[in-house]
């Protein structure tokens, strides 16, 4: 039987992989999840704990793809796709305290772990859209890592072209050059001359619009929402999960969490198999998911700009994910969550409540309080770490508490893409960027800026697709 896909708000058609890849939201709003989760048990795992990260990928995205596409080549595209990074565990655990870890997820081409999804969409819709004779545009909006990410991922990709909007002058050096240094035919980077609400306010009405591109090529997304990038993260839970050993006893994590993606494949990888106690939801002031956990309220707030930019958001998109199995798979009452939440707060139930706290925890962190977590990982251990991963390590201290389960903190991004937030931290030291990106600030840059206007975006992307 191969996995289908339903909407979380149950109205729009099943697909299969191969659509549910092409999909961003379901035609009714909602997000495509699996109708079920392959399962492996204790034997399977112990067949899994000596695989390279490669083999094991291919054991657990395997059954998602089902047949849409064949063993050998979905293993050659496996094979390629961490090949990319940079490190040859790909994915390697660095202990810091007894029974503290941190799984370095920065060792992909624009050091974060978005590589580890992205890398793979790339070389997933290429291959897909080669043997349909098609070719796609892909839309995003990015205020920093996403859009270095999918620039990385598509950029030897023959039937995507990609356009990456970001607010001129308003996202940091590295992240700006480790996009627009990418010089291909394919890449054009939009510098909007506006702010990152107006970039993606426009990508999401290109999605909605009147189809704009030539010849009827689809438009796609590749931000969180795509159900292939959360299957490419639920990889990683289970290479550290079984490289730590931890097959009869458990194992937690703490998650820097913005969108809810990251965590919500470790919540995939408890489902499928992998014994977890905890996921810990870390938050920087930019708190929603904190205080859905502590006061059983999920409320849109205002966005605040923090030392963890790529944790910055108003609401988590694929909390939705959660909570549709919160709503026990039942898309008619998620829709109505949905729709109370729209018109302001949606109090969960006692019962969904409990439920999730018997998954999560949770714990917030303030700048001030992050710049201290650097500071003290770099004067105890001699550690770098980047404010995101630092709310995560200061997260896995404060929920870890007596239980003696292994706690893994996700390094989501390289220390060298932050520079300033290592400053903020006040220590005397500096991360440097590892030696592919050593001479990013020399190199040629190219970008387009344009008016804050969609019909001129729109214009661009119809004058620069390739035939
Ligand atoms: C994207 C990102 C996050 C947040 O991940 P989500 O899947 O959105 O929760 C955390 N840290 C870094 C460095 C990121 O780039």
């Amino acid at each position: 039987m191969t996995i289908r896909y339903v909407s979380t708000r149950g109205q729009a058609p099943e697909l299969d992989f191969e659509d549910v890849l092409l999909a961003g939201l379901a035609s009714d709003g909602g997000l495509y999840v699996p109708t079920y989760l392959p399962k492996f048990d204790a034997e399977k795992l112990r067949a899994m704990q000596t695989m390279s990260y490669p083999d094991l990928a291919y054991e657990i995205v395997s059954p998602f793809i089902g047949d849409c596409i064949n063993e050998a080549d979905l293993r050659a595209i496996l094979k390629d796709t961490y090949s990319s990074f940079r490190h040859p565990a790909v994915a390697p655990l660095v202990q810091l305290e007894h029974n503290q870890w941190v799984l370095e997820l920065f060792q992909g081409p624009t050091l974060a772990f978005k590589d580890f999804a992205l890398q793979l969409l790339g070389r997933l819709l290429d291959y897909v859209l080669a043997r349909r004779g098609e070719k796609v545009v892909i839309m995003g909006a990015t205020s920093g890592d996403t859009g270095s990410a999918a620039i990385e991922g598509c950029k030897r990709c023959d039937n995507i072209d990609i356009f990456i909007l970001h607010p001129h002058e308003r996202v940091s050096d590295v992240q700006r050059r480790q996009m627009t240094t990418v010089i291909a035919p394919n890449i054009h980077n939009i510098a909007i001359k506006g702010n990152f609400d107006d970039c993606q306010a426009m990508v999401k009405t290109s999605f909605v619009a009147e189809p704009f591109l030539p010849d009827g090529r689809r438009l796609v997304a590749v931000n969180s929402i795509n159900w292939a990038r959360i299957m490419a993260q639920i990889v990683y839970y289970f290479y550290s999960g079984l490289a730590l050993g931890r097959i009869d006893r458990p194992t937690s994590f703490s998650v820097p969490t913005g969108n809810f993606g990251d965590i919500f494949a470790g919540y995939l990888a408890k489902q499928m198999g992998l014994p977890i106690e905890k996921l810990v939801i870390a938050t920087n002031r930019n708190d929603v998911l904190h205080r859905v956990l502590t006061e059983g309220v999920y409320a849109k707030l205002s966005l605040e700009a923090s030392l963890s930019p790529s944790m910055d958001i108003t609401v988590s998109s694929n909390f939705e994910r959660l909570l549709f199995d919160l709503a026990d798979r039942d898309g008619d009452v998620l829709r109505g969550w949905m729709e109370t939440f729209a018109e302001g707060d949606l109090t969960l139930s006692n019962e969904a409540l409990e439920k999730a706290k018997a998954l999560f925890d949770s714990d917030r962190s303030s700048d001030e309080e992050t710049c201290a977590e650097i500071a003290a990982v770099w004067r105890k251990q001699g550690y770098l770490v980047d404010p995101h991963t630092a709310i995560g390590t200061k997260a896995a201290r404060v929920c870890q508490q007596d239980s003696d389960a292994a706690m893994v903190t996700l390094a989501t991004a390289h220390p060298a893409k932050f520079p300033s937030a290592i400053d903020a931290a006040g220590i005397d030291a500096q991360a440097q960027l590892p030696a592919h990106l050593a001479d990013l600030f020399e190199r040629e840059e190219a970008f387009d800026v344009l008016p804050n206007d969609l019909a001129e975006v729109h214009q661009f992307m119809v004058a620069n697709c390739r035939a």
